[in-house]
């Protein structure tokens, strides 16, 4: 068994997170070889008979785009690792601003910049948007989470090395959050950093967003069980996918609106920067843009220009 991982545009959190397996890590390269990985080893090339492929980070630019197409014709099996991968991730987030703003903070603006403030002309060019790499290619599997997590890929990768499949939950956060609805009276939005929840009940109803209910779970509620609102990373819930009418804010709305008895219209007045706080890690996605009520591309539209 041959195997490889890709890195495109992402912070190669997703391949630190395979690492992170530590001895586990022994019994799946007891099984298989690691090929091809430019965060691991000094491979330039991924070679032609790849059994299983994992590729992570967004498409942004030319370059991420012909790397996808290459480990694609390469790899039997072509798994996205990552929130990056299958929904463009935090790199989607690029498309709030425009390539100059973007190349200007990064080679003029940042402290760790290199003085002389040249914009170098030798990278490679930015595609007109960021894509999930299941946009361009077809992918085989999904595995979500910004990174994925080590007791997930502690179960997936073992079982994918042997070739075995899995029954895996597909339920959301709040199905694997213990948290109880207590009463809900003057509901207003908070931001995080106002108060500290009360750690027995709902962090929604206590006024903090929690994206729980709309985004995919296999993370055991970790950030709610540590008195943190879920905030999207693993992607948006099965039930917002498989539903073209659904969107992670239309959604959102409507239950904060139920939990409350406050019209839609009110409830959409307290929500704020919502592409920072819905659509952090899925504005990248083409599927998650082309639903009928998604706020995705007039975010776009509004903040690039
Ligand atoms: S999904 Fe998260 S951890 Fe993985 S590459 Fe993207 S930003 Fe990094
Ligand atoms: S909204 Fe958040 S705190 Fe409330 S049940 Fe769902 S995951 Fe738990
Ligand atoms: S609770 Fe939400 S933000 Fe936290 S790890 Fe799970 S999916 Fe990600």
């Amino acid at each position: 068994m041959k195997i490889a991982i890709e890195e495109l545009a992402g912070c190669s959190g997703c391949t630190i997170a395979v690492l992170d397996l530590h001895e586990m890590l022994l019994d799946v390269v007891a099984e298989a070889e690691i090929v091809y990985s430019p965060v691991i080893m000094d491979v330039k090339e991924p070679p032609e008979d790849i059994d299983i492929a994992f590729v992570t980070g967004a498409v942004r630019n030319e370059e991420n785009r012909e790397r996808l197409e290459k480990i694609r014709k390469r790899s039997k099996t072509l798994v996205a690792l990552g929130t990056c991968a299958c929904y463009g991730g935090v790199s989607g987030l690029s498309m709030l601003s425009s390539n100059e703003d973007i190349f200007s903070c990064v080679y003029r603006e940042a402290e760790t910049t290199k003085p002389d403030g040249v914009i170098p002309t030798d990278v490679p060019p930015f595609l007109y948007r960021a894509f999930a790499v299941g946009d361009l290619v077809k992918i085989d599997y999904y595995v979500t989470g910004c990174p994925p997590k080590e007791a997930f890929l502690k179960e997936l990768l073992p079982a994918m090395v042997a070739g075995n499949t899995l029954e895996l939950s597909r339920k959301s956060v709040c199905s694997e959050c213990d948290r109880k609805m207590g009463q809900v009276e003057n509901w207003t939005l908070k931001r995080r950093h106002e108060g500290i929840p009360d750690r027995e009940h709902c962090l929604l109803g206590q006024g903090y967003l929690c994206l729980g209910s709309v985004t995919f779970g296999r993370c055991g509620a970790s950030c709610p069980k540590n008195n943190v609102p879920c905030h999207g990373c693993n992607g948006p819930s099965l039930d917002i996918l498989r539903e073209p009418c659904r969107d992670i804010y239309g959604m959102m709305v409507r239950r904060v609106s139920d939990l409350t008895d406050k019209p839609q219209k009110e409830v959409e007045k307290e929500f704020y920067d919502v592409a920072h706080t819905m659509y952090a890690f899925t504005i990248g996605s083409l599927i998650m843009e082309d639903k009928e009520n998604s706020k995705i591309r007039d975010l776009i539209k509004e903040r690039s220009g």
